[in-house]
């Protein structure tokens, strides 16, 4: 794939770069190797500092960064501009939480006496240069929730940005020199993917992180299996959103649309499956029908738009084999299932609702990359809860009743990485972020996060 800047509401090649080669490449990772030596040693405070002045500095950069995202992967740009504004969040968060999270910790004397220990404890120690492999689809926020907790952490990155957004991966390397950073703790990497291998191999590199596709995790997993590096893996979803007969439909119906939508679709944690209790079903789906259809899809640096392009010429050709195979197998569109008329340019994709969708459909079980939602009628919640964990992924997952006994029920059995009652997924820095299944292993954010790492030491006096 080539390092280009293309603008999906257009489809025009805007800009590209030449990826770099081995020696440069074997500079910045000398550079990182330094870096690493001295922001080790640095004290919670200089770290609290430089990642608050990057905040600043972001806060300051937020509209010109959100048109930037907006024109390499078609965000709306408001959505844009209130990612800045959560990156800006993360940032300040972990400037301020990092020491409180990292702090020694001392088991209780009982708890370990008999180890033959006048004291011991246990330290959060950096594990040294992190490489970080990012997906586009939010370009600065993937980043940020990797970086502010690894640079806290005394940790310093490397990035391999996705390949149609080098602007913004350049703006964020930029972001954190203006910051003060010392050369080589924050670095971008412009490479293609077939160069991560042997950047993952070298001894210099302590651990990565991946977040992206099933395929990416699994090759990048494989390399650091081999080389014995840990790594955090965030991959897709496919999240169910249940509504149960006591939930104020209206409510969930409303939410639905944004939940589906949002960055057009190109979410991992976007509900994408609706999983409707028979009772409620007729009054949620063409309430959901309505409010998808209502979608404005245009223009995304149009502040009335709702719903812009496809990121990729290939991610719009995906979406259209996924929907058209459904449909050829006996599917129903309830609305949209096509490019929206009178769209010649770009790679635009109608808001979407499918109904009678079957096993056999590779709707059921494959993650939908755009604005189209699976529609389902369910008998009770024994049948809600087995289709929805009915897929490979394990994400997040959504439910909507206000039945206490149906919330034990679905905190126990769903399968996925976080349950949102009442409400659609949505990241915070100090809640634990990450799937089980084939959507990945270990955290982003909070406490969990910013240990995947570090190495927990045990100090042990004798
Ligand atoms: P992708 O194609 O897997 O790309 C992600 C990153 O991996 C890019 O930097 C890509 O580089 C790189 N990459 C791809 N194949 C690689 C390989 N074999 N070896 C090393 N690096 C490789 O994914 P995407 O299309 O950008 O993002 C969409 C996917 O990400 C969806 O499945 C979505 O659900 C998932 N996602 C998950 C989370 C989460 O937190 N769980 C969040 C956001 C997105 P190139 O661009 O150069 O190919």
């Amino acid at each position: 794939m080539p390092i280009a800047t293309v603008n999906p509401a257009t489809g025009e090649t805007l800009e590209t770069f030449e990826p770099l080669g081995t020696a440069e490449i074997e500079r910045r990772l000398a550079a990182a190797e330094a870096a690493y030596a001295k922001h080790r040693t640095t004290g919670f405070d200089e770290r609290a500092r430089l990642l608050n002045r990057a905040a600043d500095l972001l806060e300051e950069d937020a509209a010109d960064i959100a048109r930037t995202m907006t024109t390499e992967m078609g965000k709306p740009v408001k959505a844009a501009e209130a990612e800045a504004a959560k990156c800006v969040k993360a940032m300040r968060w972990y400037a301020e939480h990092a020491a409180e999270l990292l702090a020694d910790e001392h088991p209780a004397q009982a708890d370990v006496s008999d180890s033959g220990a006048a004291r011991a404890l246990v330290r959060y120690r950096p594990l040294g240069v992190v490489l970080a492999v990012m997906p586009w689809n939010f370009p600065l926020w993937q980043v940020v929730r990797f970086a502010a907790p690894a640079l806290m952490a005394g940790n310093v990155g490397l990035l391999k940005h996705a390949s149609n957004v080098p602007r913004t991966a350049l703006y964020l390397e930029d972001l954190f020199r203006r910051a003060g950073y010392p050369e080589g703790c924050f670095q971008t990497l412009l490479i293609g993917s077939d160069a991560v291998e042997a950047i993952l191999r070298d001894d210099r590199v302590a651990a990565a992180t991946l977040t992206g596709s099933e395929p990416a995790g699994r090759s990048v997993a494989s390399v650091a299996g081999d080389e014995i590096k840990k790594i955090v893996l965030e991959l897709g979803g496919s999240d169910p959103y249940l509504v149960l007969p006591s939930a104020d439909v209206a409510r969930a119906a409303r939410t639905a649309v944004t939940a589906r939508v949002q960055n057009n679709g190109q979410s991992c944690i976007a509900a994408k499956r609706f999983i409707v209790h028979a009772d409620v079903y007729d009054d949620f789906r063409d309430r959901f029908v309505a409010g998808m259809r209502e979608l404005t899809v245009g223009d995304p640096l149009e502040r009335d738009t709702d719903v812009g392009p496809v990121a990729s010429e290939r991610g719009r050709a995906d979406l259209e084999e996924l929907v058209d195979d459904a449909l050829g197998q006996g599917a129903s569109a309830l609305c949209g299932g096509g490019r929206p008329e009178g769209r010649d340019q770009g790679w635009f994709y109608s808001p979407t609702v499918l109904t009678d969708i079957t096993p056999k459909m590779r709707v059921h079980r494959e993650e939908t990359f755009g604005p189209v939602a699976t529609l389902y009628r369910v008998r009770d919640l024994d049948e809600a809860v087995a289709l929805a964990n009915d897929v490979p992924f394990g994400l997040s997952s959504n439910v909507w009743t206000r039945d206490e006994a149906d919330m034990d029920r679905c905190v126990r059995d769903l399968q996925a990485g976080g349950v949102f009652f009442n409400g659609m997924t949505a990241s915070h820095p100090g809640l634990p972020f990450g799937g089980v299944k084939r959507s990945g292993y270990g955290r982003e954010l909070s406490g969990h996060g910013i240990r995947e790492f570090c190495n927990a030491t045990t100090v042990w006096y004798g």
